[in-house]
Formats: structure tokens, C-alpha cells, sequence
């Protein structure tokens, strides 16, 4: 959960956003201002483009995938994408997902 600072646009009172579940892109949140009852329209757009991103890089992604061992999930999560795209990519870039539940014996 991420905590963003505001002020009211008609009484300047200031407030905080809470947003819930971080997704990249634009984001519209409306907040009911608690001091003049009036309605703030925020707009604004997740900068985390280089972490969300970061899939597009084969040596970010192979060292997380091969050596930090996280699953397509997990990399899915920190990417804010769905684990068919990290798949997607890794494919891309030559890289083999492993099989559900397969490990390296040596
Ligand atoms: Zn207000």
C-alpha cells in the first residue's frame, strides 16, 4: 500500500491517498475532502517504469529467474504484469522457464 500527500483543491486541507494495489499506468482516484465535503478528481501515473520494465532486460530478468530462483509469480508481482507475460519474455529472450516443481539435482 502506497500513502500519497494531497491537498484539497477547494479548501487546501491536506490529506493523504491511500491506494490499495499498486498498477502501473494512469490511475484515477476521486477522494470526498473531509473538511469542505467536496470532491478531488486525482490523476496520476505510476513512474516505477523501470522496475515494471525490467522484464525487457534478458540479464535482470535471467538473474532472477536462474539465480535468485523466483518463480514466473514472483517476478510477475515486482513487475506489476501477469506471469504469462514474464513467460512471454523469457521466451524472447532464449530464455527456458522451468517446469512447476522441477529442480536441479546438481
Ligand atoms: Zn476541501
Amino acid at each position: 500500500m502506497v500513502v500519497i500527500p494531497a491537498k484539497c483543491v477547494h479548501c487546501s486541507t491536506e490529506f493523504n491517498i491511500l491506494i490499495e494495489d499498486l498498477k502501473p499506468g494512469l490511475v484515477t482516484k476521486t477522494y470526498e475532502c473531509n473538511f469542505c465535503w467536496k470532491y478531488n478528481v486525482f490523476e496520476y501515473k505510476l513512474r516505477s517504469d523501470e522496475v515494471i520494465k525490467s522484464y525487457k532486460n534478458r540479464d535482470w530478468l535471467d538473474k532472477k529467474y536462474n539465480s535468485e530462483l523466483l518463480t514466473l509469480q514472483q517476478i510477475a508481482d515486482i513487475c506489476g504484469c501477469t506471469p504469462m507475460t514474464i513467460r512471454d519474455w523469457m521466451i524472447r529472450h532464449d530464455l527456458e522457464p522451468r517446469k512447476p516443481g522441477h529442480r536441479h539435482s546438481n
